[in-house]
């Protein structure tokens, strides 16, 4: 048996797994495989769990092995990156301490999974579930370390949270990947990402929250629209002067608070990569503060 996704380590979650298990005669010792579709706590979380108690193998992306047998540390890396992007995108203090402050109760959530159970993936790879092959399409963009499974006999996409039906994923900003000095430009990546799985045959796909989706190609335009007139939106916003990513994200979400600043600096960075790529601004760092300015001023 593969189990996909976990579920976060929590009683209510836990519980949930297993009566939905016994309900079908089966209990977490059964599980033989845990295909991890992306490093979030609400996807992995209790896979240490189901591996004390089943020895399972735990299958994800290659990028996210730190993540899943280095829990702890990984987490100290980020707080570190996070606390630094607060500061250079001119967020106040508090604003900075109560989004880490945010990040750290999520941090109970996941636990570490042995390393010997960890088996990399790459784009391409073949999962057998039921004797059909799935295979692994990497689509980096909400998390650096995403893949969705398709399946070609059925035309079924398990697409995670790399394409949700009611609501767009956010381009959760990441730190480099150990061995990396770059961090992934995670919205440029997630409309590459969006337009490769719109060009697989899909019937249905499978989000990891809400509805399934029948239509992907007619989702992944509107989502690249919704994108395109973001990027114009924010454009617009830097013609008076240069701004910081915070005051830019004061604009566009004026009420975020902790946790959600942190998603909304992930949504407004993201943003300003693709600008910067296509040339349409320009980051202007020299005192130590981001500062985008239109690319035509100087
Ligand atoms: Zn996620
Ligand atoms: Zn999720």
């Amino acid at each position: 048996m593969t189990l996909i996704d976990t579920g976060p380590q929590d009683p209510a979650t836990l519980a949930a797994l297993r009566e939905g298990l016994s309900a079908r005669g089966l209990a977490f010792k059964d599980i033989r495989r845990v295909v991890v579709t992306h490093a979030h706590v609400d996807h992995f979380g209790l896979a240490a769990q189901i591996v004390a108690e089943s020895g399972a193998q735990v299958l994800s992306h290659a990028r996210n092995r730190w993540w899943l047998t280095d829990f702890n540390r990984e987490w100290e890396r980020r707080y570190e990156f996070y606390h630094d992007v607060f500061q250079r995108s001119g967020a106040p203090r508090e604003s900075t301490d109560a989004a880490i402050a945010g990040m750290r109760r999520l941090a109970p959530y996941a636990e570490s999974v042995p390393p010997d159970r960890f088996v990399p993936l790459e784009d391409g790879d073949t999962v057998m579930l039921s004797g059909e092959p799935w295979r692994v399409v990497f689509a980096p963009g909400h998390a650096s370390g995403l893949i969705c499974l398709y399946d070609a006999a059925s035309r079924a996409l398990i697409s995670s949270d790399h394409l949700l039906r009611d609501i767009t994923s956010n381009p959760v900003m990441e730190p480099p990947i150990r061995g990396e000095t770059r961090r992934p430009r995670a919205l440029v990546d997630y409309i590459t990402s969006m337009e490769k799985t719109a060009r697989l045959d899909i019937r249905v796909a499978l989000p990891a929250h809400g509805e399934l989706i029948y239509d992907v190609r007619a989702l992944v335009d509107g989502r690249v629209a919704f994108h395109r007139s973001r990027l114009d939106h924010i454009e617009q916003q830097l013609e008076c002067c240069a701004q910081t990513p915070y005051e830019i994200c004061n604009i566009l979400f004026p009420h975020l608070k902790a946790f959600d600043t942190f998603l909304g600096l992930s949504e407004v960075i993201g943003h300003l990569d693709i600008l910067e790529d296509e040339g349409r601004v320009r980051l202007d760092a020299s005192d130590g503060l981001w500062r985008y300015i239109p690319a035509q001023k100087s």
